[in-house]
């Protein structure tokens, strides 16, 4: 069921996606999708789609990246590659978080590229072997991040180990990758220095005879403000759904559109008098008579409860939630004339918790504020109880399974 572009809803639709949803504009994705190729190019654009593509529907924003000219995609678990597999999505792919758990053999099956620190190529290759089929490994390394990925010391090892392993047939080792730390802070020092390591890093690799087809270091920060950092490939998450990664610049100043909407209908509205209490606690109390409006979304939609103060439109104005945020339910104050200006009752109104913020509504910006969080988590833990819907979904058609779409000469 598709909530239709122009807010409105097939006939004789109903349940759940209408009374409340994460409404998810696929050409928002493609048109970031373009701002940000044309940016990296000619470096090729990964679309990050971990995580359910931050919680925008991995399989729908993998196929619209794609169609838009992404030419690999990302993920961090490998069972999060294999459900993008099972969907029919055949373009070149990288997971990069395992355990001795992974399942590997299922990567090398499934033709998943697999990111590695070291540690995994005695299972990576037993994988290879019990497939009959040579891994696709890229190795990492951490050039200062200090999660994954081999430290420096031991870079000069895990590249011969895998150059061993490549002579015998069981891997390609077909990329070096790592992860930046700090590059949402462009004026910081330390992205030059990971710059630097990484570089050297290369020089190695290059050295012991490894024939890299990519080398990628940019997440979304780096691809818009380091060109530096491009090389072969850019990762980009946070780009893909139109959010910002820095504090002092926002979606429209970097040409992106937010390409989630989350909305509902109030679930309640009713006049009180001056001092009512409001949600567990009692931490509020209205002000004067006024009007209180029951918002249906809470902590178990994905609300954080720390966030009292966020905003919700209704009737195009934004109220801030008074409160506590509950499990299932938060309480915006209306004021005392809501119901009267709006010719009557507002049940059923629909309320917006957050979108693309054009028309000055609320953005997950806003909410990040509230939460005292970044922008990555209010639009990710939004949860599977609020139904994702779909608007401007292209047809499939062979550049989504098809290999990746050549970049056209500029
Ligand atoms: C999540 C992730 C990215 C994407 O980061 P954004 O800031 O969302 O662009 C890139 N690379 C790795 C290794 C990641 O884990």
């Amino acid at each position: 069921m598709t909530y239709q572009a122009n807010g409105s809803w097939p006939d004789g639709t109903s349940g759940a996606v209408l009374e409340r949803s994460a409404v998810i504009d696929l050409e928002a994705i493609r048109h970031n999708v373009r701002v940000l190729t044309a940016v990296a190019s000619p470096a090729q654009l990964m679309a990050v789609v971990k995580a359910d593509a931050y919680g925008h529907g991995a399989i729908q924003v993998a196929r619209a990246a794609l169609q838009a000219g992404a030419s690999w995609l990302g993920v961090a678990h490998i069972s999060e590659g294999l459900a993008l597999r099972a969907a029919g999505i055949d373009a070149p792919m990288l997971a990069w978080l395992h355990t001795p758990e992974s399942n590997f053999a299922a990567a090398v099956a499934a033709g998943i590229d697999i990111g590695v620190s070291g540690w995994e190529l005695p299972q990576v290759v037993a994988a290879a072997r019990a497939q009959q089929r040579p891994a696709r490994v890229h190795l990492k390394l951490d050039t200062g991040l200090g999660r994954n990925g081999c430290t420096i010391e031991k870079w000069d090892s895990v590249v011969g180990e895998a150059v061993d392993y490549q002579d015998q047939g069981l891997l390609r080792v077909v990329g070096v990758f790592s992860h930046l730390a700090v590059a949402d802070e462009p004026h910081r020092p330390e992205t030059d220095q990971q710059l630097a390591a990484f570089r050297e890093a290369l020089a190695i690799a290059s050295d012991a005879g490894v024939d890299l087809e990519v080398r990628h270091l940019a997440n979304t920060p780096a691809t818009l403000s380091r060109p530096d950092t491009h090389f072969d490939l850019v990762r980009v998450g946070l780009g893909l759904y139109g959010l910002s990664p820095f504090e002092d610049q926002t979606s429209a100043e970097l040409g992106l559109r937010p390409a989630m909407t989350v909305r509902t209908l109030l679930s309640n509205c009713k006049t009180v008098p001056e001092g009512q209490g409001v949600s567990y606690g009692l931490n509020y109390h209205t002000p004067s008579d006024s009007t209180l409006g029951l918002i249906p979304l809470g902590y178990a939609d994905g609300v954080p409860r720390v966030a009292t103060g966020g905003p919700v439109r209704v009737n195009g104005v934004n109220y801030p939630v008074v409160g506590r945020i509950a499990m299932d339910q938060m309480v915006i104050d209306l004021g005392p004339d809501a119901e009267r200006s709006a010719g009557g009752s507002l049940i059923g109104a629909e309320a917006v918790m957050f979108g693309d913020g054009s028309d000055g509504g609320p953005t997950a910006d806003d909410w990040a504020r509230a939460a005292g969080t970044i922008n990555y988590e209010i639009v990710t833990r939004i949860s599977p109880r609020v139904p994702r819907s779909y608007v401007n979904e292209l047809p499939l058609d062979a550049a989504v399974t098809g290999s990746a779409p050549q970049k056209a000469a500029r």
